[in-house]
Order: structure tokens, then C-alpha cells, then sequence
């Protein structure tokens, strides 16, 4: 929970968002919503098998991102109409970013967004960017919508509205995402290409270079 030194109106918007995250009712519905969705993903079973091929066989990492976002794609088709996630929302866009410096690199490629050197580097959310929007954020539209990272393209609220996913700074945070660990560790892994042994694997996923999105893109698509 925050401290007392938090605003009156974010002080009441942290004790709104425990008040539903202890009601039990919160993590039930959360749970049927989940799997309504897998129930929809099955039918999407053998179109998944084939982009994987497809992944498996990409040569470069701008391919392999093309057919993760089809993956992605899918997913969101299962997941999307049980989640609270609808157009207009741009909660998720006032949170950390993380993406790789290759995925950066492809995002840059396609918009034409001036691409700089993060000064800091951070596999995980950087808090710095809680409640803080994303550069390429505008009027609560992304300016790159089509070019988004694969991390916008898999988080999904579970919940029914969007109370959860206002963050406020310093106070914990509690969300009942559609579990993306599957889509996450093939993106990961889908920089590597092709390795010789988990040991491989893993020394090649500690050298990833991953950033938030706002030390890559510090301007946005820089056309303001
Ligand atoms: S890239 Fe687009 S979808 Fe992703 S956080 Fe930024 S504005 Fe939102």
C-alpha cells in the first residue's frame, strides 16, 4: 500500500484499487474470463502450429518479429473480448515499456521514429516510467499502432474495467493479466535464432539488450 504522502485523489484511487483486488469476486472472474478465452484458443490450435513453423524458419530477427506479431495476433483474438481492454484506453501506454534494442531497431526502420541509445538499460519495468506516457502516445492513440512492440500487443486486463491498470507512483500494483510467459519467451528466444544447447540459450538471453521504450525513442516518431 503507499505511504500518507501520496495526493488525496491517488491515496483514493490506491485504496479503490485493493478494496477490488481483495474482493474474491475480482480473481474469479478473472479466472472464467481466462478461460472462456482458452476456449476459444483451441480453435485457433492448428493456424498457431503454422506460424510457428513459419517463426522457426525465419531467417532474420525483422522476420521472426513479423510472425511473432501474427502470433500475437492471435492471442489477442482469443483473449481480447473477455479482457476490460477496449479502443480509447491508454492505461497501459502510462506504464513501463521494455522491447529489445533489435526490435527497437525494426520499429525505427518501419516509422522512420529517430532511434537514440538508451542511457539506461533495464530488463524490467523501469519505474521511472509509471504513470508517464509513452513518446509515441497522442491524444490516447498510438502513433505507431502498427509498428507497436509485442509487449503492447499481449497485455490484456482480465479485470472488468480499467481501475487496476492506473498505476500510481510508489504503490503497489496488482493486475490480473492474460498470462503472456509463452509469447514472452518466444520473443526472447526468437533474437537468438537457432542454438546449440540451453547453456547457449541462456547465455545468449543474458546478453539481450532491452530498454523502455522511452530511452529509445525519446521524440516519439519525432514529428512533434
Ligand atoms: S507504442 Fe503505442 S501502444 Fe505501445 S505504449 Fe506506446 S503508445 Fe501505447
Amino acid at each position: 500500500m503507499a505511504g500518507e504522502s501520496l495526493p488525496e485523489d491517488a491515496l483514493a484511487l490506491v485504496e479503490r484499487q485493493a478494496e477490488r483486488w481483495a474482493d474474491p469476486r475480482t480473481q474469479q472472474r478473472a479466472q472464467e474470463q481466462v478461460r472462456l478465452a482458452a476456449q476459444r484458443a483451441r480453435a485457433s490450435e492448428p493456424r498457431v502450429g503454422g506460424l510457428l513453423k513459419q517463426l522457426e524458419k525465419a531467417p532474420r530477427i525483422q522476420h521472426r518479429i513479423f510472425w511473432l506479431r501474427q502470433l500475437a495476433e492471435v492471442f489477442g483474438e482469443s483473449v481480447g473480448p473477455h479482457s476490460a481492454c477496449s479502443a480509447g484506453c491508454d492505461a497501459c501506454c502510462r506504464q513501463p515499456v521494455v522491447l529489445t534494442q533489435q526490435e527497437a531497431e525494426v520499429i525505427a526502420r518501419e516509422t522512420g521514429a529517430p532511434l537514440h541509445q538508451p542511457a539506461t538499460w533495464s530488463a524490467k519495468g523501469d519505474e521511472r516510467y509509471v504513470a508517464q506516457p509513452c513518446s509515441f502516445l497522442e491524444d490516447s492513440r498510438c502513433t505507431i499502432y502498427e509498428h507497436r512492440p509485442m509487449v503492447c500487443r499481449l497485455m490484456f486486463s482480465m479485470d472488468v474495467d480499467d481501475l487496476l491498470c492506473h498505476r500510481v507512483p510508489g504503490a503497489l500494483s496488482h493486475m490480473p493479466y492474460a498470462d503472456y510467459s509463452q509469447h514472452k519467451e518466444l520473443y526472447l528466444r526468437a533474437h537468438l535464432g537457432k542454438v546449440k544447447s540451453e547453456e547457449a540459450l541462456q547465455a545468449g538471453l543474458q546478453q539481450l539488450k532491452l530498454a523502455d521504450i522511452r530511452e529509445f525513442f525519446p521524440q516519439g516518431a519525432g514529428r512533434r
